[in-house]
Order: structure tokens, then sequence, then C-alpha cells
């Protein structure tokens, strides 16, 4: 099986440690880059942890129920409306759940969809059922854009959750952009992909990424059925990366509810580590094509976002802003293990 393109080198530095009589200390930093993602990082030996966890108090009373435009109050007057060829009734539902187009839109189809008309729900609360509904009211409006016929090839759901990740409201919504062409990191994953078919007598890079993920038995967390889930070997955040792959699904339309059930159960499952660990905050995407496409699987990558206190410091620099490396932290494998219990309940 053709190697995945994981690189690592090991670089020391050396200071006079003032916290231990200015003897000599020794720091080593792993470099490391990712041929599939493209990603540089590097990890670092001493782990960040977040001491405590984050009151969301001061968040509610700078984002009340009463000034919210996804709360029931608002929601009526101040969310946009699709155009009738679209959906007569302007909007997708399932339940609570609602899919509308982003008043600030980032794409030509930028929209925004809500779980439910709760304003605060914490990361221990994302349940796979109060997720559900969310993400099959994205599902629901790929298949109208798919049934419209227009030619779209790409597309992708996505979550600030709180705003240390960028979430502009505190009320839990997910993005979905559907596009023509796609963005750059995707374009980066679907080249990785064709050359390693062309390099490979046509093997798909997943199974073969999955197969020896897991059998290197380090990042791999675990297996759920269609779902793998594993820890990146370089991460693109401070506190790492957790990624997912349907295992045979090469088009967002192979999902299927129970497809779905699994992924969401998997995901509340990293929430509830996530939570455990002080956490408050997250992005994540799922990337899809809309036609099957042999050579990407739906897959998906959530990481962890936090401020660090006294001041509110962010977790993104000038390396990572400026000279596209991450600074890390985490070590993937460490992360790997501390999340394997989780998906043992
Ligand atoms: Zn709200």
């Amino acid at each position: 099986m053709r190697e995945l393109g994981f690189n690592k080198e090991i670089t020391t530095g050396y200071y006079l440690d003032p916290f231990d009589s200015f003897q000599e200390k020794k720091v080593t930093i792993e470099l490391r880059h990712d041929e599939i993602t493209g990603v540089a990082c590097r990890i670092l030996p001493y782990r960040v942890r977040i001491p405590q966890k984050p009151d969301l108090e001061p968040y509610l009373e700078k984002s009340p129920e009463s000034l919210c435009p996804f709360c029931p109050d608002l929601f009526e007057k101040t969310t946009p409306r699709f155009t009738a060829n679209i959906t007569e009734s302007g909007n997708f539902k399932r339940g609570e759940a609602c899919l509308f187009p982003n008043a600030f839109p980032y794409d030509q189809n930028n929209n925004v969809a809500i779980f439910s008309s709760r304003h605060l729900v914490p990361m221990n609360e994302l349940t796979p059922d109060y997720m559900r509904d969310g993400f099959l009211v994205c599902r629901d409006y790929f298949h109208r854009v798919a049934e419209m016929n227009l030619g779209y090839k790409y597309c992708s759901i996505n979550w600030n959750y709180m705003p240390p990740a960028g979430g502009g409201l505190i009320h839990p919504h997910l993005q979905t952009i559907v596009s023509y062409r796609p963005t750059s990191f995707m374009q980066k994953l679907l080249s990785s992909a064709q050359n390693y078919a062309a390099n490979s007598n046509g093997d798909n890079l997943w199974n073969n990424l999955i197969a020896l993920e897991k059998k290197s038995n380090k990042r791999f967390i675990a297996d759920t059925g269609v779902v793998c889930w594993l820890t990146s070997f370089a991460p693109k955040g401070m506190a790492g990366e957790i990624d997912f792959i349907f295992r045979e699904k090469t088009s967002i339309f192979d999902l299927t509810e129970l497809n779905f059930k699994e992924f969401l159960t998997g995901l509340s499952r990293v929430f509830t580590y996530l939570h455990t660990n002080n956490f408050m905050s997250f992005n994540l995407s799922l990337y899809a094509t809309m036609n099957n496409n042999n050579y990407f699987n739906v897959q998906g990558k959530i990481v962890p976002r936090f401020v660090m206190n006294p001041l509110g410091t962010s977790d993104l620099n000038y390396f990572e802003k400026l000279h596209n490396e991450i600074i890390c932290p985490t070590v993937p494998e460490e992360l790997c293990r501390e999340l394997q219990p989780y998906f043992k309940t």
C-alpha cells in the first residue's frame, strides 16, 4: 500500500532555565508536514490545558434571547427567505430546525440552519437527538439543489460553535455552502486523492488512510460502522484536530438518516470529551461532493477552539496567520488515547 506522506523532523533548542537555577534546558519540537492536507505544524512537548470551565454567563449577558435573530421573538421578522423558485415556503423546515439564506453570505449559496428555538445549548447538551434535524435540513436543501440541476458539484456543512471559534451568535447554527468550485482546502484534498490514485493503480486514498492508520494504531480513535474517527497527524489547531471519514460514501446523497445518526452519535462523544476538558468552542466542517466522485469520500474535521486567560488571548497567532504553520501544544497521538474511552461507553 502506498505511503501517506506523513513527514516528521525533530528540532532541538537549548536555553538556561530561570526556574531551575539557570541550568541548561533542552526543548524538543517536532515539525510535521502532511502531504495530503498540505498542513505544516509544530508539535510542542508541553501540553496546554484549560484549567477551568469557561463561564457562559457573560456571553448570555451580551447576547440575550431578546436580541437574538434566531430566537422565536425575532425569527420571522429578521431572517431572510429563499426566492420562490427554490422553495415556495421561503425556508426548509424539519421539526424545530430551519434552514434559510445567510444575511451576510460568503458565497452565492451560503445558508444558515438553526437546530431548534433554544438559544444557549452548552456543549454537553449537543446530543444526537438535538443535532439530527439541523443536519438533515441541510441535506434536504442539498437534495433540492440537485433537483434543480444547476450543475453544482461541491457542498459543505460548517459550524462555528460559540464566539472563540468565530460564532457571531451564541444560538447554535450550521452554515452550508454549495458551489461549482471547491474551496482551496477541499481542492487540496481532491488533488491529493487524485495524485494518490494515479500513483497507486487507482487506489482510494481514504480507504488506505483508514487501513494504515488503523494498523499503526497511533491516531485511530474508533470505527463506529460507516464512520471512522481519527486524530490528524498534522492538526489545523492548537488543541489538535479530530477527523471523520465516511467509508464508501462518495457523495452527500449516499448518506442515509442512519449514517447521520451514527455520525452525530460520534460527534456527541467528541463533544463530551471536549466539555470534560473545559472546552466550550469548536469549528467543524463536513466536506462532500454532490456527484459521486470516486476519489473523494465524504469526510470532515473538528478543531477545538479556546481563548487563553487572563487576557482572552487568541489561539491563532502570527505563525498560523502569516507563516501557514500551526503551533500545536497537543500531541495528536495523546489526544487519540484520551478520546478512545469516550467511544467505548
Ligand atoms: Zn437565540
